[in-house]
């Protein structure tokens, strides 16, 4: 019977949906039995770089491998794990697993590839971040310009002063740090000038804008000349068409993640991309 609620809870909540207690109580458990159980794994999604056609890094993204019900996407559990606290311990698992896998790709030959992974806003706000990534990158022995942390804006805007403290404490430490979704949230740009960030990843739906129409197109570029004004590099995610990447190669984007390259694969899977070293595209629409 629990089992039953558990589906259900799995298959309907979302964010901003008012989903039943019992749903989101049988949710939460299962979440709990999950890291328990070690159904959490990691997909790995590749980085091309524009101007070599390199793979230079991935981007862990986590999935659920339900017993029942299959693989979970983030989507659908992320925001109750944020709720709950549960994702400061879900979190940490990512964070530990994505570095030693990335170790491994390192020690294996397949260069100084570099691995990014998603905080949350619960997560960056912890008191114990910074030590938390210490430890994890001494366990594991990962260079810690390997490690890029992805935020987002929103979660620093709360309490801007403390973030850039925060991510001050990771500059320090060497690990490097982008904003993810950049362009969706509600930072102004004089806040841009004053976070130490080194790379700034396009949210996918701008880059969705570039054929569709001159206003998106411009968006783009944009955001990669200010990028670059401000001495940091730009990531494209989201990117599918051949259009799509010749017009950010023109502007000088430095890297491009999408699935016109690769879709987040499991280990074993972009392991035989890392291992060619070089991604080519295959567009999913002309
Ligand atoms: P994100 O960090 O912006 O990750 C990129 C998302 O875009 C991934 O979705 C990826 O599969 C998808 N994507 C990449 N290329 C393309 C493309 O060409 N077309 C389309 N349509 N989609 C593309 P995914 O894996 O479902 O993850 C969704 C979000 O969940 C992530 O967005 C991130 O915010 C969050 N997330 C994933 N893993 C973690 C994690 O370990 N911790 C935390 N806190 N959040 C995570
Ligand atoms: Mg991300
Ligand atoms: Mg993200
Ligand atoms: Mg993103």
């Amino acid at each position: 019977r629990a089992k039953q609620t558990g589906r259900n809870a799995v298959q309907f909540y979302a964010p901003h949906m008012n989903a039943h207690a019992t749903d989101r109580l049988a949710l939460e458990g299962a979440l709990r039995g999950a890291l328990r159980e070690d159904q959490f794994e990691l997909h790995f999604q590749p980085q091309v770089e524009l101007g070599s056609g390199r793979v230079v890094g991935t981007e862990a993204l986590i999935r659920w491998r339900h017993p029942q019900f299959g693989t979970v996407r983030p989507e659908r559990f992320i925001a109750l794990a944020e709720e709950t606290g549960l994702i400061v311990p879900i979190g940490a698992w990512v964070l530990r697993a994505a570095c030693r896998q990335n170790v491994h790709w390192q020690r294996a030959g397949l260069g100084q590839l570099r691995i990014g992974v998603n905080l949350s806003a619960r997560q960056f706000s912890e008191p114990d971040l910074v030590q938390t990534v210490r430890q994890v990158l001494d366990e594991t022995g990962l260079p810690p310009d390997s490690l890029e942390i992805e935020l987002t804006e929103s979660m620093m805007m709360a309490d801007i002063e403390a973030a850039i403290e925060t991510m001050r404490c990771l500059k320090t430490m060497g690990v490097k740090l982008s904003i993810d979704d950049f362009g969706t949230g509600y930072s102004s740009l004089s806040y841009l000038r004053r976070l130490p960030v080194d790379v700034l990843k396009i949210d996918r739906s701008f880059v969705r804008d570039i054929a569709g129409s001159a206003d998106g197109a411009a968006m783009v570029g944009a955001i990669i000349s200010l990028a670059h004004g401000l001495r940091k590099q730009v990531i494209a995610e989201g990117v599918e068409t051949l259009a799509q990447l010749d017009y950010l190669r023109g502007c000088g984007c430095d890297e491009v993640q999408g699935h016109i390259f690769s879709r987040p694969e499991p280990v074993h899977a972009v392991e035989r991309l890392l291992r060619q070293g070089r991604a080519e595209p295959v567009p999913l629409q002309a």
